[in-house]
């Protein structure tokens, strides 16, 4: 025995919010910081999972697996040994120490991360042949299931098929996937507004039962069933809840495959244009944003170089991607953190992102 080592990274989601558990299309990019985590087999039952210099520190048993509330971090990791285990792989205890340089809870899925990683982990510990798409699949059913957070299948799908210099189209219908060159010229400036977002058993869920409905009333299995043409034609007929939450679906299906066409063709300024359009959306027609988020996209707006701003990932607080120009990303930055300081008196801390490969073995 010897140690081995995984990573798996963050992602941002470029386009496409909300559209994952609609059956939908989005677009992404794993980010150049992710979860790292070292460990072995323990040779018994025993699983062992901690960071040492955060001082966590969990025990349990691989033939008993039940979710913790007093450690719930620990479910992301026990979770996947559990899911590993009901698709009848052959794994049992292991050990793994957590280092991470992804911020928790800022909406660039630190939560998928920790998912991901378990899941190499235990596929280089145990010299298992497990699918990419299969690890993402697994490690979504593990946050649903033992975490208990209904989310779809972009998060872990983003940080399994990461591959530098291309953004990821996701299909959640079909569920395959596949990587987009991303244009040269560009950065992605993530700025965090200092408000954690708060998804568990909340919002979320919430929203996830709205578009279900809108779903229904339309006569459709998913809200990826309907354009925007058929979407006007039935808004007669729709509570205003129920058009303003599939309107923001439907519309961003359709910004996700014009913003592939605009990828293609290097169009960045048509590509930033439906992030601002993504953001109206968010804040519109489906209430994910907060003051704080619309304040940073407001202010990019205003800066030079800016070709698109808006919200990524689930919402309610949380983080903002914006596109920019090479060549003003270092003022950009320095900008919109002293403008927010500024106007908010809250701090923000943007970084300019390099978009990176997906999750892997280290060792
Ligand atoms: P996000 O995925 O956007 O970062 P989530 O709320 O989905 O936000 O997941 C954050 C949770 O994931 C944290 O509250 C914690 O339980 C767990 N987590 C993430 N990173 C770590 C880490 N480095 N160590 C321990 N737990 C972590
Ligand atoms: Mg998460």
């Amino acid at each position: 025995m010897g140690m081995h080592q995984s990573y798996a990274p963050g992602r941002v989601e470029l386009l496409g919010n909300h559209t994952d558990y609609n059956d939908g299309v989005v677009l992404s990019a794993a980010i150049d910081r992710g979860i790292t985590l070292i460990g072995d087999s323990t040779g018994s039952t025993r699983v062992q999972v901690g960071d040492p210099v955060a001082g966590l520190h969990y025990e349990t048993d691989a033939e008993k697996l039940a979710p913790t509330k007093e450690q719930d971090w620990s479910n992301y990791l026990v979770g996947v040994l559990d899911v590993f285990k009901k698709n009848g792989l052959p794994v049992s205890g292991f050990s793994a120490d957590i280092s991470s340089t992804l911020p928790q809870g800022a909406g660039l899925s630190s939560s998928a991360a920790l998912e991901v990683a378990t899941a190499m982990l235990l596929i280089k510990i145990y010299g298992l042949e497990v699918k990419l798409i299969d690890v993402a699949k697994m490690c979504r059913r593990a946050e649903n299931e033992f975490v208990g957070m209904n989310c779809g299948l972009l998060d872990q799908a983003s940080s399994a098929f990461g591959k530098a210099g291309h953004a990821i189209f996701l299909d959640c219908r079909s569920e395959t996937v596949e990587n987009i060159p991303f244009p040269k010229g560009v950065e992605l400036l993530i700025t965090r507004c200092g408000v954690p977002h708060r998804l568990i058993g909340g919002e979320y869920n919430e929203r996830r039962a709205q578009c279900f409905d809108a779903a229904a009333r339309l006569g459709v299995k998913a809200l990826r069933d309907v354009t925007s043409a058929r979407l006007e034609e039935a808004k007669a007929t729709l509570p205003t809840l129920s058009y303003q939450r599939a309107a923001h679906v439907v519309g961003e299906n359709e910004r996700v495959l014009k913003g592939i066409e605009f990828l293609r063709e290097g169009n960045v300024a048509g590509f930033g244009e439906l992030m601002f359009a993504s953001h109206e959306s968010s804040i519109r027609n489906f209430e994910n944003s907060t003051p704080e988020i619309d304040k940073l996209v407001e202010i990019a707006k205003t800066l030079p170089g800016v070709l698109g701003s808006r919200i990524t990932g689930g919402g309610f607080g949380g983080a903002t991607v914006t596109l920019l120009r090479k060549e003003n990303a270092e003022e950009v930055k320095e900008a919109i953190e002293a403008k927010y300081k500024e106007q908010t008196g809250n701090t923000a801390t943007a970084y300019i992102c390099e978009i990176a490969d997906g999750a892997h073995i280290i060792a």
